[in-house]
């Protein structure tokens, strides 16, 4: 239950546009497609300031 800490408005959302939540990690929307990301569009998620990318849920910055 960790995500209910975690105050990123796509939880609370039944069509998240992203599968992973950006902030935690976890799973908003399962049914977008799983997609594999190149290094470069993780540099720009980390430019952004996400946590985890929400194509893949790879942990950007520790
Ligand atoms: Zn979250
Ligand atoms: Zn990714």
């Amino acid at each position: 239950m960790r995500w209910r800490l975690c105050q990123n408005m796509n939880h609370r959302r039944s069509d998240a546009p992203v599968r992973y939540c950006p902030s935690c990690g976890e799973v908003v929307n399962e049914n977008i497609i799983l997609k594999k990301c190149s290094d470069a569009e993780h540099a720009v998620s980390r430019k952004d300031r996400y946590k985890h990318c929400v194509h893949c849920g790879l942990q950007l910055i520790k």
